[in-house]
């Protein structure tokens, strides 16, 4: 089977992070979410933490220099050999341009990336209802993917909470921070072959059904 250096693309409340746990469970390759490493350092308060924290409050990118060395470095280790998957990163062209060089360095590029396509009008919808569990991340949604118990995650048990970045005004935000910064990357990666588009409005079933279709013809 053939190395899979996989990029998810799409805005937030794509279903990224939905999506790439399913994708993590399948392949079996190291699954790096930049938004839970950097919401990891400020709970932590270390100094990656401490400077992502005003940034990420504001629905504002952290700097380029902040993020890519976080990611350079996973890339290099030794779990992520045989391919990995990228959520959240990259999403600047600096960014894209840093992780070509970083892949190039190491006789690597990006294989497939797959654009989960959500209108604006569906990420308020998705965003404004989401949960989040408190320790690690999972993600819930009050009408689409409920909890068993309200408020409580169903895999730790930890406190779901709304993350400060998904209040209306900063969701508003961050949606023309992609529209500005990230979307030029769809065009980048289109450019080099590698992008897949898929429709990211419907069940997340059927959604992670096609990404698997896609990934399976990728990898063989
Ligand atoms: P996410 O959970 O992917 O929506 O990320 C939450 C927040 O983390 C974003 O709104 C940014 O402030 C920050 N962030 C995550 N990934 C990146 C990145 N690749 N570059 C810059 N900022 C990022």
């Amino acid at each position: 089977m053939s190395e899979l250096n996989l990029v998810l693309l799409g805005p937030p409340g794509s279903g990224k992070g939905t999506q790439g746990e399913r994708l993590n469970d399948d392949l079996r390759l190291p699954y790096y979410a930049t938004g839970d490493i950097l919401r990891g350092a400020v709970r932590d308060e270390t100094e990656l933490g401490k400077s992502a924290k005003a940034f990420m409050d504001a629905g504002d990118l952290v700097p380029d220099e902040v993020i890519v060395g976080v990611i350079a470095e996973r890339i290099d280790s030794e779990e992520a050999r045989d391919g990995f998957i990228l959520d959240g990163f990259p999403r600047t062209t600096p960014q894209a341009e840093a992780l070509d060089a970083k892949l190039a360095e190491l006789g690597r590029e990006v294989t497939t990336v797959l654009l989960i396509d959500v209108s604006d009008d569906e990420v308020v919808r998705r965003l404004g209802g989401r949960r989040t569990c408190e320790a690690e991340g999972h993600v819930y949604h009050v009408e689409f993917n409920p909890p068993k118990q309200e408020g409580v995650c169903d895999i730790d048990g930890s406190p779901l909470i709304v993350r400060d970045d998904d209040k209306p005004e900063v969701i508003r935000k961050r949606l023309a921070t992609y529209h500005e910064k990230t979307e030029p990357l769809v065009s980048y990666y289109d450019g080099k072959g590698i992008l897949r588009r898929v429709d990211g409005a419907r069940d997340p079933a059927e959604v992670t059904e096609e990404l698997r279709g896609i990934l399976d013809a990728a990898r063989s």
